[in-house]
């Protein structure tokens, strides 16, 4: 797949405020945040989105989700928050790594538009 703004970020070569690093995924703040907490989980393998999964990442989509939820609970999500996933171009995806949305801070609205 090509390179993305999230590749770039993974290596080190672009500058993101990382708040969660393991073997398998990166989370980091959204440089252009929707609500008061706003980070971005994303597996370090190159997955260009949910569409391209199969069931052999059965376990890493479970890990990502699972690393957004303790994140929720350190970054004091108290009173709830929204993990998204967008996916293609109706689902309003504009970079071609997978990535989930941790929102919170703040009550949001639905549906979404
Ligand atoms: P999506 O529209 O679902 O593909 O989400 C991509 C997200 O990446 C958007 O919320 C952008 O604000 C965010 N984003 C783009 N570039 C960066 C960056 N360099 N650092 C952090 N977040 C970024």
């Amino acid at each position: 797949m090509a390179d993305t703004i999230f590749g770039k970020i993974i290596r080190g070569d672009i500058p993101a405020r990382i708040v969660h690093d393991d073997d398998r995924c990166l989370a980091f703040h959204d440089v252009a945040p929707q609500a008061p907490v706003h980070v971005l989980v994303i597996p370090k393998q190159p997955i260009p989105s949910l569409a391209a999964t199969t069931a052999d990442d059965r376990e890493l989509l479970g890990h990502l989700v699972l690393v957004a939820t303790n994140l929720a609970r350190s970054l004091g999500l108290s009173d709830g928050y929204r993990l998204v996933v967008n996916c293609g171009p109706d689902g309003g995806q504009s970079v071609d790594h997978l990535h989930v949305h941790l929102l919170g801070g703040r009550r949001l609205g639905w549906p979404p538009g």
